[in-house]
């Protein structure tokens, strides 16, 4: 489904997010302005649980009758506002975390329901777990340390023997598979630093297997991120389900974790009264890779191993159901190029200028006689920030309306590694965050002051 569609509003049309018009928003709240859809992320997750045969009734997650055991842990990473959490806590969601802070906001989002160990469902990857991390991972309950080392394994061992617990692992395993993504977010190849290599993986179990302080819980794998088709998918997981089967049998493990990865949809502008992406999307064209095939092709796959099969989707339950506002503060002609200057910048939204990220951007309220949908349009411009670096921009030659200062404009798609990127560069306060649900909008992050950017700062004497 779509969220970001636009309609009449006094005889002007205007970009509206569920029923909220962005125009009204920017000028209550201000820019640049994340805006968040809860229905576009409830319709995400329900869509991939349903998918994967849904969960009985008030249940959680990995019903018998489900097409498949499953638990999808939610990468907080993605998007780690404390309402989004809290969001799809409540859908049944557990949560795939990557350091101490993030255990920290789920447990705070989850600070009000009565849970027995609130970190039960949420696995814990990354490359450089602390000891402060490991420890306090251990004390809440982890489901699982998703280790990427066997220099890990034994130092989580060894804090784990010091706390007088057993800790729960899986290991993760680079299956040596092309994701076919740009470089900066493929993580299966032997190149990349993440995982334990497929050639050596089983020994590095029965290593840990002979460690006292370690539970081997599962297998674990992640290929890389923004994926637009499902033969990687496939190609990984047919080369490490009979790994998993082996340790299924050897170690009595429990699970298997495919990661996430699921790419979404970032280039397709908004047709006239529509919002193009999401309607190509779903009527299949353009997009290699949807929800549903996604968990067509891999559920008989998966099924026949009798494992509990996590998954751990970021992008794809939050990506397109955020954008960001921005506002055109200048044009600058310049001999070469023309330069709309927003006052979004690179420290807001940094995946342009990170991993040449695509983001379409569209007028909030288009002016009258253009097509409302970015065409009937002449020179291609540059969408530049205000921060002093040439890799500050937002879109490159793309070809836009005319625009006049003062203007609103959307970045789609960005509700995924978006704000969690965002940093302080310039000394620039963070965006506030919104969500929309109907026709209400809730403040869930509010805009950082200057008295913010200088918390903590002493001047010694
Ligand atoms: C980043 C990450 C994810 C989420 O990736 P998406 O592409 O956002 O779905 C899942 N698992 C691991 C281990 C990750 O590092």
């Amino acid at each position: 489904m779509h969220s970001f569609h636009y309609k009449q509003v006094d005889g002007r049309n205007t970009l509206h997010c569920e029923d909220v018009d962005l125009q009204a928003l920017a000028e209550e709240h201000g820019t640049p302005l994340y805006v968040y859809s809860k229905a576009t992320i409830l319709d995400h997750y329900r869509r991939l649980d349903a998918a994967l045969g849904g969960r009985p009734e008030g249940g959680k997650s990995g019903s018998s009758d489900a097409l498949v055991d499953h638990l999808i842990c939610f990468a907080v990473k993605a998007n780690s506002n404390l309402a989004i959490l809290n969001l799809l806590d409540h859908e049944g969601a557990g949560f795939d975390i990557v350091s101490g802070g993030e255990l920290y906001r789920v447990l705070r989002a989850r600070a009000e329901r009565e849970k027995e160990g609130p970190a039960s469902d949420c696995t814990f990857a990354g490359v450089g777990k602390s000891y402060e991390e490991i420890k306090l991972a251990l004390n809440e309950g982890i489901y699982c340390f998703n280790a990427e080392s066997e220099a890990e394994v034994a130092y989580i061992d060894s804090v784990a023997g010091a706390l007088g617990k057993k800790a729960p692992v899986a290991l993760r395993v680079n299956p040596n598979v092309d994701a076919k993504t740009h470089k900066y977010i493929s993580t299966g190849k032997s190149e990349n630093k993440f995982g334990i290599d497929f050639e050596v993986v089983r020994d590095a179990y029965a290593r840990a297997a002979k460690l006292e302080h370690i539970t081997l819980r599962g297998i674990q794998m992640h290929i890389g991120s923004q994926l637009t088709s499902v033969e990687p998918f496939v190609e990984a997981v047919k080369k490490v389900a009979p790994l998993a089967e082996e340790l299924k049998s050897a170690y009595g493990i429990e699970f298997f974790s495919i990661g996430g990865g699921i790419g979404i949809v970032y280039q397709d502008s908004l047709a006239s009264g529509e919002a193009g992406w999401w309607k190509q999307r779903d009527s299949g064209e353009n997009t290699p890779l949807t929800i549903e095939k996604y968990a067509q092709t891999l559920v008989p796959l998966l099924k026949p191993l009798g494992l509990r099969i996590l998954l751990e989707p970021g992008r794809m339950i939050v990506g397109n159901a955020g954008a960001l506002v921005t506002k055109v503060l200048y044009e600058k002609k310049g001999a070469a190029k023309t330069f709309e200057i927003v006052d979004a910048g690179m420290n807001d939204l940094i995946r342009p200028a990170l991993y040449e990220g695509h983001h379409d951007i569209v007028p909030v309220t288009p002016a009258p006689d253009s097509q409302g949908d970015g065409s009937g349009s002449s020179v291609p411009v540059d969408i530049v920030g205000p921060v002093c670096e040439s890799g500050d921009f937002l879109a490159q030659d793309r070809v836009l309306p005319p625009m006049e200062q003062g203007d609103y404009l959307a970045v789609l798609s960005a509700g995924a590694y978006g704000f969690v990127m965002a940093s302080n560069y310039n000394s620039r306060p963070l965006p506030p965050e919104i969500l929309v649900d109907g026709g209400k909008s809730r403040v869930i992050r509010e805009r950082q002051t200057y008295h913010d950017l200088v918390r903590g700062e002493t001047i010694p004497r």
